[in-house]
């Protein structure tokens, strides 16, 4: 992808505008590439036009190269449809004993998966847990888990051969509640392919355990087939969460996204290998990086987000040289301070500025104040922003009733802004633009 976008992306800097042609042909990439990264195709396509939307509405108004800004919105777009609300790493086991199911195909790292997430529950969240395995299918399958367990150091549900699955989920409960667990997981077993066998069976475990999390596993490799998975398992069992595994392995993580798009569930955990402190946090970012297959695409994103900061602080600073440093420009600065937990960015390229942040600092201009500061600002009208001489008397007291405050802090407030613009000017005048530019430098 990197070679391919870098060619279209080129001719798109050198045209300077993006048109909608302009986001159709590098889009035609985008969508390649997420094929290619085993996106499926229904769910590339919806992608690319949620992206294909945002990008040319924000051609007008953004002056970063067109390429730039189209991988930026890609990049973008992908952490947002990756990301969920909520906490990824965080599962509702609040109840105990709280039950936790885990399903998936067969091969695709459900047991190596629970042994992981009971050695993260016990050694992060000190929870106390047992595991079970419900595989009768699969020879030694049980055995596995209880090795696992004596190498993690958590308890395994004593082995009863003959149990049906449904009987070793009861027997688990009932283990659970009277050795005081904190959670309880079921490791069920899997098939090949999705059969109805095995869904049954899944849903008669679920109804037994009525689990507090259904997780679950798939092996992140696989492209379109864990679309199906995922959806199968969401419609007929209701799933919470995905695991994705082997996501150490060099597959693109394409599933990720479709799973995520089809069936909105949040991706919890990825696992990267088959030890048992392999298993971290989903990070959509990361992921992302992944699924455009590129490092240097996250190093673009970056540098583009920076080039749109000089931009407009280059053109800020043009404004401010000739005087004009009006309230608007001022609440800017108050926004960036709390961002930042410290001085504008515009504040700090200035020579000067220092000084003044320093008399801020002392004056106690802590978050509450620069909030308060900022209620002041918006309650002005449009007009008093971009002039705040108009502000008299009548004028004032509204603007502090509005904001709950008093005219005194108004009037602090607009001495600010009188000093911030008179040292503008001041600077501006040094040489065109002399001091000003320096700064920037
Ligand atoms: P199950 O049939 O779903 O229970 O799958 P298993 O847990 O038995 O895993 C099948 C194989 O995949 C085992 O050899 C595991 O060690 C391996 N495996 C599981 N998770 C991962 C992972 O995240 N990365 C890698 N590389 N291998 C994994
Ligand atoms: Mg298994």
């Amino acid at each position: 992808l990197s070679e391919r976008l870098g060619g279209v992306f080129d001719r798109l800097t050198k045209q300077g505008a993006l048109s909608e042609d302009d986001v159709r042909t590098a889009l035609r990439e985008v969508r390649v590439a997420l094929l290619e990264a085993d996106v499926s195709l229904p769910v590339a396509r919806q992608f690319v036009k949620a992206v294909e939307k945002k990008a040319t509405g924000a051609a007008v108004t953004r002056s970063i190269t067109p390429g730039q800004q189209v991988v930026k919105i890609v990049h973008d777009e992908l952490i947002a449809t990756l990301a969920g609300e909520g906490d990824p790493g965080s599962l509702r086991i609040d109840t105990p004993p709280a039950p936790i199911l885990m399903v998936g195909l067969q091969g695709g790292g459900k047991t190596t998966t629970t042994a992981k997430l009971a050695k993260r529950l016990k050694e992060r969240d000190k929870k106390k847990v047992l595991m079970a395995s419900l595989d009768v299918n699969r020879p030694a399958a049980m055995e596995q888990l209880e090795i696992l367990g004596r190498q993690i150091g958590v308890d395994t549900l004593p082995i009863v051969k003959g149990e049906d699955p449904v009987a070793i989920a009861k027997r688990a409960k009932t283990q659970a509640a009277l050795g005081g667990y904190d959670v309880y997981m079921l490791d069920t077993a899997g098939r090949l392919s999705i059969d109805d066998e095995l869904m049954a069976q899944v849903e008669a475990v679920r109804d037994v355990a009525n689990p507090r999390e259904t997780l679950l596993v798939v092996d992140g490799l696989t492209g379109q087939d864990a679309v199906h998975t995922a959806e199968n398992f969401d419609t007929r069992i209701g799933i919470t969460g995905v695991v994705l595994t082997r996501m150490d392995g060099d597959g693109r993580g394409g599933a990720a996204l479709s799973m995520r798009a089809v069936t909105g569930k949040p991706i919890k955990f990825v696992g990267l290998g088959e030890k048992m402190d392999a298993l971290e946090t989903f990070e959509p970012d990361r992921v992302a990086g992944r699924i455009l297959g590129m490092g240097d695409i996250v190093a673009l994103v970056e540098k583009a987000q920076q080039t749109l900061e000089v931009e407009q602080a280059e053109r800020m600073m043009r404004r401010f040289s000739k005087g004009q440093f009006n309230m608007n420009d001022l609440r800017m600065q108050l926004e960036q301070m709390i961002k930042m937990g410290g001085m504008g960015a515009m504040l700090q390229m200035m020579p000067g500025a220092a000084k003044m942040a320093k008399q801020m600092d002392d004056a106690g201009m802590d978050d509450k104040i620069l909030r308060q500061q900022i209620a002041l600002i918006n309650s002005m009208t449009k007009k008093e922003r971009a002039n705040p001489a108009l502000l008299q008397a009548s004028r004032k007291k509204r603007i502090a009733k509005g904001s709950g405050m008093d005219v005194s802090d108004l009037n602090k407030l607009l001495k600010m802004q009188r000093q911030m613009s008179d040292m503008m000017k001041k600077m501006g005048k040094m040489g065109k633009g002399g001091m000003l530019k320096q700064a920037m430098k």
